[in-house]
């Protein structure tokens, strides 16, 4: 048989057993060997393919294949502009609602830069009080940093920790830390500044980021297939936005990718990453690295 045909077949078998990469149903182990000994057909050294496929972590290592329990309330949700809160986990946010937890939002910016549309400002502080009424968000506050403008600062640090107190957060979220936008990184890195002061604490809350614009690390899914139409109409708030791109589509089409790894039945998802009180104690930079250590 040639190696053409030798490889088709081994193909069709791996479709056959291992219907992806991502089928729970077939042992990681089995799916190296069949990849291996594919990749052997193609002129890789078996030997080689086989100690390094063995030695890199399983892709349950990587990402969860199934849907978590909403975090404990309060939630306190850290936006760093009026809209990232529905887009990012708009779905989540409903659920919990829905389920009796408590959540509140920050919105860091006044997202002036976000169109030309005349009184934008105000537009846009109008849009959140409407979306977070559909999403049931039971307080939003608008603390109106400059646009583009966020940057370190111990004051704006300190402010997000009373906040965190006040309200008396179980959950805290932010942007995850391989957003494009800087407003959105600078974002984690401030509320990653006050949860470590915050870690010192007796009763610490625990830290979560969220997925905006981009995929970013992930250890945890919520189903959102039920709140999916609601998390929609929510969106279809943001008008001003919206009128820049077609944000509805493609976030449904980030949340739909995140449901690779689930089961069938979940239409769309919302990815976070739960950080673990050891993680708190290093930078966010160094957990990042971290994570993406795990793929090699
Ligand atoms: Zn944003």
């Amino acid at each position: 048989m040639k190696a053409a045909n030798l490889t088709t077949n081994r193909l069709k078998k791996l479709r056959n057993t291992a219907a992806s990469p991502y089928n729970r149903g077939v042992s990681n182990l089995q799916q190296a060997a069949l990849y291996c000994s594919l990749r052997s057909d193609t002129g890789f050294s078996p030997e080689i393919t086989a100690r390094s496929m063995s030695e890199l972590k399983p892709e349950h290592r990587l990402i969860p294949f199934e849907a978590s329990s909403l975090p404990p309330g309060p939630w306190l949700v850290f936006a760093p502009h009026a809209d990232d809160e529905t887009f990012g986990m708009g779905g989540s946010l409903l659920k919990a609602h829905d389920e009796g937890r408590q959540t509140h939002l920050v919105v860091m910016t006044d997202g002036a830069l976000g169109g030309s549309t005349e009184g934008l400002v105000d537009i846009r502080k109008q849009e959140v009080q409407e979306a977070a009424q559909i999403l049931g968000i039971d307080s939003v506050d608008s603390w109106q940093e400059p646009d583009r403008g966020l940057k370190h600062s111990a004051q704006l640090v300190n402010k997000i920790m009373q906040k965190i107190q006040r309200v008396g957060a179980a959950s805290v979220f932010f942007p995850g830390p391989l957003e494009l936008h800087p407003d959105h990184r600078h974002t984690a890195l401030l509320v990653w500044a006050a949860m470590q002061n915050l870690s010192k604490e007796a009763v610490a809350p625990d830290a979560y980021s969220y997925e905006i614009g981009v995929q970013n690390p992930v250890n945890l899914f919520i189903d959102i297939t039920a709140q999916r139409t609601r998390k929609a109409r929510a969106m279809a708030i943001y008008a001003s936005q919206n009128d820049e791109n077609n944000y509805e589509e493609l976030v449904l089409a980030l949340d739909k990718g995140r449901t690779f790894t689930l089961a069938a039945a979940v239409s769309h998802a919302e990815g976070f990453y739960r950080y673990s009180p050891e993680q708190l104690q290093l930078s966010l930079q160094e957990v990042t690295h971290n994570i993406i250590d795990l793929y090699f």
